[in-house]
C-alpha cells in the first residue's frame, strides 16, 4: 500500500467504514465497506464483489443503465438551455417533456442504492 492509499484507508474507517476480508482484485488493497453498503478500494474506488456470472451480468447491465441515465441528463440540460434564448420554442418544449419521461422510465430500471 502506498502513502496515499493508507491515507484514504484511515479516512475510509474514520467516515465509518468497515475493512473487509475481501482485497482488491486489481492492487490487493483491503476493501472497505461504506455505510451505504458500497464497496470501495482505497485505490480504485468503488468496487463491485461479484460471487457469480449472473450477478456479474447484472451489475454490467445496472453501471449501463447508469451510463444511458446520465446521457439523457446531459441531453436534457443542453436542450433545457435553448429555452433561455427561445421561451415560446414549442418544439424544444416537447423535447424536454421527452428527456424527462425517458429519464423516469430509466430510472425504474436502475436500482437505488440503498442496500
Ligand atoms: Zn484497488
Amino acid at each position: 500500500m502506498t502513502d496515499d492509499s493508507i491515507k484514504k484507508a484511515a479516512e475510509l474507517l474514520r467516515q465509518g467504514a468497515t475493512m473487509l476480508s475481501e482485497a482488491c482484485p486489481v492492487c490487493g488493497s483491503p476493501l472497505f465497506r461504506l455505510k451505504n453498503g458500497d464497496v470501495v478500494c482505497p485505490v480504485h474506488g468503488k468496487v463491485y464483489i461479484v460471487k457469480s456470472d449472473e450477478e456479474e451480468k447484472q451489475i454490467k447491465k445496472d453501471i449501463m443503465l447508469t451510463s444511458v441515465e446520465d446521457f439523457l441528463v446531459e441531453g436534457l440540460y443542453s436542450t433545457a438551455k435553448k429555452i433561455k434564448e427561445d421561451p415560446y420554442d414549442s418544439e424544444t418544449l416537447v423535447q424536454i417533456i421527452r428527456y424527462l419521461d425517458a429519464i423516469e422510465r430509466i430510472r425504474k430500471l436502475v436500482p437505488q442504492h440503498n442496500s
